[in-house]
């Protein structure tokens, strides 16, 4: 017997270094850079039949940095610029936690900030997503480690910015999310 008859496939994305630039602590919509190709991949990967689902951490809500209407605001001209390109993302997660941080009741050790698993979790759950036809394309390490501990396929966007520990290997390496999106649907 199949378990994973009806079962749906995603893609896993980290926002910032894979969507968009990472400017660090993005608060204005206006600040929203594309990163280059990556609207065309998320194209390929949703007309392959993936669910296209982003999880990020925005420890700046807990640090101060940005509010939760900041964060919406640029989450709504996000999806807005996606719409406009004929793209639905399926669903979006954001972790506003950190334990270090300075705003209630944000300033806490949770289960979704990566590479903490909830937010994989939660999507896997909501959509009955079979995590071994499923991907994670990140950019940084905790990234990498919220796949392996989700049972998803990993794709690691080399980023000058962070440091890569040579002990958590992705299943690939990929210049960008085009490249990523070539892999997957290449062997899907
Ligand atoms: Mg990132
Ligand atoms: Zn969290």
């Amino acid at each position: 017997m199949n378990n994973n008859i009806g079962k749906n496939k995603c893609v896993f994305l980290d926002r910032d270094g894979v969507l968009i630039e990472d400017v660090g602590y993005l608060k204005n919509p206006e600040d929203i850079i594309i990163m280059p190709n990556s609207i065309e991949a998320l194209k390929i990967l949703k007309a392959a039949g993936f669910l296209l689902i982003i999880v990020t951490n925005q420890a700046g809500i807990a640090k101060g940095f940005f509010s939760m209407e900041d964060l919406a605001s640029v989450h709504e001209k996000l999806s807005k610029i996606y719409e406009n390109n004929g793209i639905i993302i399926d669903d979006l997660y954001f972790c506003p936690h950190h334990e270090k941080g300075t705003v209630e009741p944000y300033n806490i050790k949770c289960s979704c900030r990566k590479p903490e698993t909830g937010m994989a979790v939660k999507g896997v759950k909501k959509f009955n997503i079979d995590t071994d036809k499923s991907f994670m394309v990140g950019d940084k390490d905790s990234d990498i480690m919220l796949a392996k501990n989700s049972g998803l396929k990993s794709f690691y966007i080399k980023n000058s910015m962070y440091e890569h520990d040579e002990n958590v290997v992705p299943d690939f390496y990929v210049k960008d999310l085009m490249e990523a999106a070539e892999i997957i649907t290449k062997a899907a």
